[in-house]
């Protein structure tokens, strides 16, 4: 553990989680102590195989789930707070846009539901300001189906960040993107991190894409899904092309590797 993440603010702590899904005899536990804590301003990732309870680590940070044990506290708020304080944007796999509605109007969205005051021109003037943020101000006029994939989820990046929030939970937000779009999209997204300065939680099952983006590695494994180690990854901001090359990446993907494989059960387990 680093100096710096040591001492730097810890912006979202999770201590002893569990998650339980299901009632009555079909009750069974998802998740199951987990600790984790997330320093403001950093990028870290979570991987984990299919199915060890990725999505609901995300969920339960957004509220959308509570925990059945442990403490959650997001800036010291519960995660119910958190989110109407704004502190919270998602994004999904699926990008999720309106159809009918023009790139510049699904950017608003959120903000014209959440905020019934703004006047339609305000509300408008923001999205273009954000969609300027994310490099598609010159398609604010199209709708999704005149959008690649790469730019829908773009798209549904502005709608996530029109709110301003703290905090940026994505799960698996590249994965149905193709392999050099999902790299394109890479470079995008660390960019937009370091001029917004926003703390993000990226939920991916690819190894290189976590060790590429992310200054911290949360490995996750099953049975009972728990994280099974933090990984610091030793390589410096900004990532470029030549981090590919660098030994360093490779070493912590080869660690990555062997986590991922303990926790699919191949190692000893308890
Ligand atoms: P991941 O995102 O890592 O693929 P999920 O968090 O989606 O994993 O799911 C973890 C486990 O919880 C899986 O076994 C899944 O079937 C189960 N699960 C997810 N959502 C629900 C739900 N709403 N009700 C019951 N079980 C669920
Ligand atoms: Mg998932």
């Amino acid at each position: 553990r680093t100096q710096s993440a040591a001492t730097a603010e810890t912006l979202i702590a999770l201590r002893d989680v569990a998650v339980e899904y299901g009632v009555g005899a079909g009750r069974h536990r998802v998740l199951s102590g987990i600790e984790l804590e997330v320093a403001r301003g950093s990028f870290v990732s979570i991987i984990g195989p299919s199915g060890c309870g990725k999505s609901t680590l995300l969920r339960v940070l957004a509220g959308l789930v509570a925990p059945s044990a442990g403490a959650v506290a997001i800036a010291g708020l519960s995660p119910a707070d958190a989110v109407k304080r704004r502190l919270i944007g998602l994004v999904f796999q699926d990008a999720n846009l309106l159809p009918w509605k023009s790139a510049l109007d699904n950017a608003a969205f959120l903000l014209e539901v959440s905020d019934r005051r703004l006047k339609r021109a305000e509300t408008r003037a923001r999205a273009l300001e954000i969609l300027k943020l994310v490099g598609l101000e010159r398609a604010a006029g199209r709708r999704p189906s005149q959008l690649s994939g790469g730019m829908r989820q773009r798209v549904s990046i502005a709608r996530a960040l029109a709110l301003d929030p703290e905090i940026l939970l994505m799960d698996e937000p590249f994965g149905a993107l193709d392999a050099i779009t999902r790299e394109e999209m890479s470079y995008f997204l660390l960019d937009l991190w370091q001029r917004t300065r926003k703390t993000v939680v990226f939920v991916t099952h690819s190894i290189d894409e976590a060790v590429f983006l992310s200054s911290r590695v949360h490995v996750m494994g099953v049975g009972p899904a728990r994280i099974l180690d933090t990984i610091d990854v030793p390589l410096a901001y900004p990532r470029t092309e030549a981090c590919f090359e660098d030994p360093a990446f490779a070493r912590t993907e080869a660690r990555l590797r062997a986590l991922l494989l303990e926790g699919h059960g191949k190692g000893s387990e308890p």
